[in-house]
């Protein structure tokens, strides 16, 4: 036989097309290095739609090459695809990486903003380093991304680094390929990278070496600082000073909504806070979110962090900045954001410090650009699973994942609600959801809203081609999307769009029973809605049942005051026999409103029906004391929830009844009427609300069933901003599973309307492909015949 190469030794040549998220991860060094190991000559480069590498060599390195890229990745990249083509050989001597490829479509993913990693703090802390104590060191596998990139590809001209030109020394490491900052877009060092600098609030610098220990000893000595972080200012103070604390609530209008903390490391968190493990990875996780934790009894902070709360929103520092400044004398930082009441997070050093002037009493400031805010991530573990409760920082702009029959749909933009808005824009079979944006009540807010629109769209390379949004024709989103031209523009009823964001989370079509409990939300009969039994699939719902509806009287105001929602429960129940019941709050109200409220109630004047069980806890919350006011939505339901006691204790009673359309009734009726004899008998505010989320869950739980009878619809989706409630989604969920149904609620997307444009994009995108959903009733309304109601049924004792 003749002598010759085997055919695995055979000099092939092999093109390797990369997607996911690939770029600013340390992958090119990563594929580098992969190829000189297995001989392969060739190139990598960062493409528009990922990386594409090229290898020659022998057949069989060639595959190892291609086995070892999917499965040892660099940790923080997240490969969707590699499409591999045959290529004509070239004879290439090296392995090169070469420059980006600037056209052509864009698919490559930026990753999130990652925290500093701990090989990056060991040097900070090294003496020796030449980046010793420097609040800017980052590497490959840690650092600011998508808070600084302006345009992809990811590459430092693309990014607000592009102003600091690099030194001699960070040239070499950058250039490198076998550097640990080889490609680091965002390197820098103290010779030639962003520096930090102190002022006092009226913009005039500190003398002094350190600004950084000088602005810790200003927060020691009870100031107020704002700090300019990663994806925005910060409002910082001594977590455990009363007076500065109390200083911060009154400059920043902020009465009584909990404030976050920032703790040195685990050990700090566990001094304040008990936790398990689930909630520990959580806290330690590269995303660094916010972690609600129970505080710890005698955990030496002051009332002013989170008065009336057994919580504490915790988390760990994310920066390098933040891991100096925590070097301070301090068990914990207050660390707000920094904004001042209702607007946008300030990102801006002069803005900033104009805004934030009558707060702050000094100023932590850098020259690194923010060129896009990002709030910090909020989440609750619940039966030991992340909850989001706001996903921006550390999970923005990752991808959700869409299930396989909805990889080709057109390109949509989904504008979500109104208040803790977020966007969606949907790109093949993955949905991109903005960071939190906020409440679209001004225009401040409105700018950072359109921005991030278009930031996403240029990042993504994407021209939506339908746009989405709520039912409710003045938010200021849907306004928004009426006045874009070019694209049809289609709504979606709000608690339908919370359902299906849980089902596309789950990939899961549906039907399914859907639980939309929330706040308030347009309904198609022109009520309020937000205590709603959908039977529900990716594009279609039917009402099957909801919370009994009460008026809400003057709209908003019954938001901003839980007591009106009392009392239009008081009069639906009692009448004018309200005025005989021993309720405290009658007696604390005064006349003139309540004989007001009650003929709003009564003509229905400026008082809209509502079905919201947001607003029956509100109504509960009132009534048991709690708080007759509150500055946020959804504040009364949360101390109503944290009151609980835990006392062994019976649900109060309940009842469901049919409706002529077919649809079941969930009566308010009996709960309140048990509520006020609990009150009349002076039970202590803990029992009273341990009872009242009892019969809810029980209430929900037996619905389903009765709906499971008729329909034979097993799988439960729960969704709606009440979810947050921890003891509802765990108390229901753990009655649904022991009763046979399956129960999906969210896990990547938050419950309330900041996961809304995620169902808005998906139920659009499908409606516009032509799927007709199993209960395209006109109407939505109930009357299909799925359900046939039988009697009423409940539990009276
Ligand atoms: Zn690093
Ligand atoms: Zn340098």
């Amino acid at each position: 036989m003749p002598a010759g190469p085997r055919w695995n030794e055979m000099i092939e040549r092999v093109k390797g097309s990369i997607r996911g998220t690939v770029q600013g991860v340390g992958f090119r060094p990563f594929i580098y290095t992969l190829a000189r190991r297995h001989g392969l000559s060739g190139y990598v480069r960062n493409s528009p739609d990922g990386v594409e590498v090229e290898v020659e060599g022998p057949l069989a390195g060639i595959e190892r090459f291609f086995e070892e890229v999917e499965a040892q990745p660099p940790p923080l990249a997240r490969i969707e695809t590699v499409i591999r083509r045959p290529m004509p050989s070239w004879g290439d001597k090296r392995f090169v990486i070469r420059d980006s490829l600037p056209r052509g479509e864009k698919d490559a993913l930026i990753p999130p903003d990652v925290c500093v990693c701990s090989t990056c703090l060991a040097e900070m802390r090294d003496p020796a380093d030449r980046r010793y104590r420097y609040p800017f060191i980052n590497c490959t596998f840690c650092g600011p991304r998508y808070t600084i990139v302006k345009e992809v590809p990811y590459d430092r001209p693309g990014t607000t680094m592009a102003g600091f030109p690099l030194c001699e020394a960070c040239r070499l490491e950058y250039e490198d390929p076998l550097d640990r900052r080889f490609h680091a877009e965002p390197i820098a060092c103290p010779e030639c990278g962003p520096r930090v600098s102190l002022c006092d609030a009226a913009g005039r610098p500190f003398e002094g070496e350190d600004p950084l220990s000088a602005a810790c000893s200003l927060i020691e000595s009870g100031h107020i600082l704002a700090v300019k972080g990663l994806g925005g200012f910060h409002l910082a103070a001594d977590a455990a000073q009363d007076e500065a604390l109390k200083r911060l609530r009154s400059r920043k209008r902020r009465d009584g909504k909990p404030f976050a903390l920032m703790v040195k490391d685990l050990a700090a968190a566990r001094r304040i806070a008990v936790f398990n493990q689930a909630e520990a990875r959580c806290l330690s996780s590269p995303e660094r979110p916010i972690v609600l934790l129970r505080k710890r009894r005698g955990h030496g902070l002051s009332d002013e962090v989170a008065p009336r709360s057994r919580l504490f929103g915790v988390m760990l520092p994310y920066t390098p900045l933040h891991a100096l400044l925590m070097e301070g004398r301090f068990p914990a930082l207050v660390m707000t954001s920094g904004n001042r009441s209702g607007e946008p997070i300030q990102i801006d050093n002069g803005e900033a410090l104009t805004d934030l002037a009558g707060i702050a009493e000094g100023f932590l400031l850098h020259n690194r650009d923010i060129h896009i805010h990002c709030d910090d991530s909020i989440l609750r573990v619940v039966a030991g699973s992340p909850s989001p409760m706001r996903r921006s920082r550390g999970f923005v702009p990752g991808p959700v994942h869409l299930p396989e029959a909805l990889k080709d749909l057109p390109p949509v933009l989904a504008v979500g609600a109104e208040q803790k808005s977020t966007v969606c824009l949907t790109k093949g079979g993955r949905a991109f959801l903005s960071q939190h944006i906020g409440d679209l009540h001004n225009l401040e807010t409105l700018c950072v809203f359109e921005r991030t629109i278009s930031h996403l769209e240029g990042l993504l390379g994407v021209q939506p081609q339908v746009l989405a949004r709520d039912l409710h024709p003045d938010y200021l989103s849907s306004v928004f999307a009426r006045a874009r031209t070019g694209c049809p523009v289609v709504p979606v009823q709000h608690h339908h769009a919370h359902i299906v964001s849980c089902l596309a989370e789950h990939g899961f079509e549906g039907p399914v029973i859907g639980l939309a409990m929330d706040g308030t939300g347009y309904g198609p009969d022109g009520t309020i809605w937000g205590g709603e039994i959908l039977l529900a699939d990716w594009v279609s719902f039917e009402r099957a049942g909801h919370l009994e509806g009460v008026p809400l009287p003057g709209g908003d105001a019954a938001v901003r005051h839980p007591w009106r929602m009392a009392l239009a429960y008081l009069d639906q129940v009692f009448g004018d026999g309200l005025f005989g019941l021993k309720i405290p709050l009658l007696d604390e109200l005064d006349p003139g409103q309540v004989e007001l409220v009650l003929q709003m109630c009564r003509t229905g004047l400026n008082a809209p029906p509502t079905s919201s069980c947001g607003r029956f806890f509100d109504a509960a919350a009132a009534l048991i004391g709690l708080r007759r006011s509150v500055t946020y939505e959804g504040q009364a339901a949360f101390e109503l929830e944290m009151c609980q006691s835990r006392t062994k204790t019976k649900g109060y009673p309940w009842r469901v009844s049919p409706l002529d359309d077919g649809s079941w009734l969930l009566e308010a009726g009996p709960i309140i009427t048990a509520l006020v004899e609990d009150l009349a008998a002076g039970k202590p505010a803990g029992i009273m609300s341990r009872r009242f989320h009892l019969a809810l869950i029980e209430m929900l739980s037996e619905v389903c069933r009765g709906i499971r009878e008729q329909t034979g619809l097993s799988v439960v989706a729960l969704s709606g901003g009440v979810f947050q409630n921890a003891t509802l989604l765990e108390g229901l969920t753990g009655l649904l599973e022991r009763g046979g149904f399956t129960v999906l609620s969210h896990r990547l997307v938050p419950c309330n309307d900041g996961g809304l444009s995620l169902g808005q994009a998906v139920c659009v995108a499908l409606q516009t492909t032509g799927w007709s959903g199993r209960f395209a009733g006109g109407d939505h309304q109930a009357g299909s015949g799925a359900v046939a109601c039988g009697g009423r049924w409940g539990r009276t004792t």
